[in-house]
């Protein structure tokens, strides 16, 4: 690592010159905290040489940190403001920082560092969901990212790990375990941020594994899209939205009267099999 990126100014001065007042349209929380910054690095193991992209990088307390861990970085950021604060930092880390400004929605940052990329960041809340739904049902499978490290709303995350038969259990639980691992790395209060949001927030670490059954994936969200879309309901009322739904419930056994969710992500696989 250079010396310069162990000296750097204060994000609140890097904030205060460059008129970094926080937009809440653009889910502007900030981490300001190198220590737990460099925490968040720490998540997706080893850094050193490695590519990482980063969504939405504002000041760029998160990116020092990924940085200092020795990584190659390319971020997306949509405020134009905080694009003069990043270019001062690629400066101090020669090379080893592409900054593109515009909507990580609209991004695909496949082919712009060498690898598979881990994708860290600390999530505009507005655009995480969508992002991550986006990451884990993307094809072919395993995916061109190494691991996803993504801040999101405690509740969000909690619904990301949940076990079959928990409150928190539904369609994005699935979705993140039909083929990777996700688990909650640490928990933050909401005053970890400037401004504080108003919950709290936990950092998901998520890997690629191979899928609980050869499914693809299209078949698994249009399967959790039936059953969860009337949660409530039996499954045999759920799955009548469904092309083939009430053959496929019958195929595999599961008993009809159950509700969506007490079925394990294995059973929705095996009900997505006979599709
Ligand atoms: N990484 C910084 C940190 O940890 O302090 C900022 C995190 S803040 C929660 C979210 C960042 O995402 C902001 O910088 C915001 O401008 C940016 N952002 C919001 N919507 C975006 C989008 N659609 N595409 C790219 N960046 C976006």
């Amino acid at each position: 690592m250079t010396d310069a990126l162990l000296s750097l100014p204060p994000l609140r001065e890097v904030i205060a010159r460059h008129g970094l007042a926080a937009k809440k349209s653009l889910g502007q929380n900030f981490l300001l905290d190198g220590n737990l910054l460099d925490r968040i690095a720490r998540v997706p193991g080893p850094l050193a040489g490695a590519s990482v992209y980063e969504v939405g990088p504002g000041p760029g307390g998160l990116t020092r940190a990924l940085l200092r861990a020795g990584a190659n970085v390319v971020a997306v950021e949509r405020d134009d403001r905080a694009l003069p604060a990043l270019a001062e930092l690629g400066a101090l880390a020669p090379g080893r920082l592409q900054v593109v400004g515009g909507d990580a929605l609209d991004y695909d940052p496949r082919g712009t560092l060498p690898g598979p990329l881990h994708i860290v960041a600390n999530l505009p809340y507005n655009i995480g969901t969508a992002l991550l739904v986006r990451w884990l049902t993307i094809e072919p499978w395993p995916p061109w990212w190494a691991s996803l490290t993504l801040m999101f709303q405690k509740e969000v995350a909690q619904r990301i790990v949940a076990a079959a038969g928990s409150d928190a259990y539904g369609r994005l639980s699935v979705l993140a375990q039909f083929r990777s691992r996700p688990r909650i790395a640490f928990d933050l209060p909401a005053k970890a941020f400037t401004p504080p949001p108003k919950v709290a927030s936990a950092v998901v670490h998520i890997v690629p594994m191979d899928p609980v059954l050869d499914v693809p994936m299209a078949r698994i969200e249009a399967v959790t899209a039936a059953a969860f879309g009337q949660r409530r309901k039996m499954l045999r009322a759920s799955l009548k939205t469904l092309n083939g739904g009430i053959e496929a419930l019958q195929r595999t056994g599961i008993d009809p009267e159950r509700r969506a969710e007490t079925l394990t992500v294995a059973e929705f696989a095996a009900l997505a099999a006979e599709l």
